[in-house]
């Protein structure tokens, strides 16, 4: 069953389904993905509900909350659809397109998590927890957030506070360099 299309923002929701080779249109809101979904408890909107606010046009409000940075990509939803709605999938192009979203999300310091995580790797070519640690802090205003917990990991060894980089840095940013170009061409999310 398919909705009808003058209920749909149209425009966002074909970003999505382009993203995610998934359609949107076609979940029947069996809500069979939020019964399996591990995560459930923690999301405002269960997956059946995000995919039904999508057919609705209500997108912004799918976009400012936190169900889609508490989804694990464990692909449970996608599995026990009936109608092989990718739901996993349609939460990956979610996510991006919340990344790129006007403003502030209110897990927008997930975004920073995985923007330094990213930086990381590619400067580093694995990741340095001490500097993620501190510049995520920085740059998220909460500078005491690791006082206490620091300094006992670094005398035990758990973190380290220098750090080498992998040998192998050209390859890496030879995969960082294909992902830019692929996204140009619209070909990767
Ligand atoms: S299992 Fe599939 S059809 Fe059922 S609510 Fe979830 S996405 Fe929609
Ligand atoms: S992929 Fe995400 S939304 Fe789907 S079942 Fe797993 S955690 Fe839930």
């Amino acid at each position: 069953m398919q909705l009808s299309i003058e209920t749909m923002n149209l425009e966002f929701v074909r970003k999505v389904e382009a993203l995610s080779g998934s359609s949107v249109r076609r979940c029947f809101q069996c809500g069979k993905c939020s019964a399996g979904c591990p995560m459930r408890s923690f999301m405002e909107h269960p997956p059946n509900r995000i995919v039904r606010l999508l057919q609705l046009g209500q997108y912004e409000r799918v976009l400012a909350g936190r169900s889609i940075w508490y989804c694990a990509s464990c692909e449970t939803c996608s599995t026990r659809c009936p109608n092989k709605v990718d739901l996993a999938a349609i939460m990956d192009a979610l996510r991006k397109c919340s990344w790129d979203a006007a403003g502030h999300s209110k897990e927008s310091y997930v975004q920073l998590a995985n923007r330094l995580f990213l930086e990381n790797i590619r400067t580093y070519g694995r990741q340095y927890e001490m500097r993620l640690a501190a510049v995520f802090n920085m740059k998220s205003g909460q500078f005491l957030k690791d006082f206490m917990l620091g300094p006992k990991l670094i005398t035990r060894g758990k973190l380290k506070m220098f750090h080498q980089k992998n040998k192998n840095l050209p390859e890496i940013e030879k995969i960082f360099k294909r992902i830019e170009e692929l996204r140009k061409k619209g070909e990767a999310p």
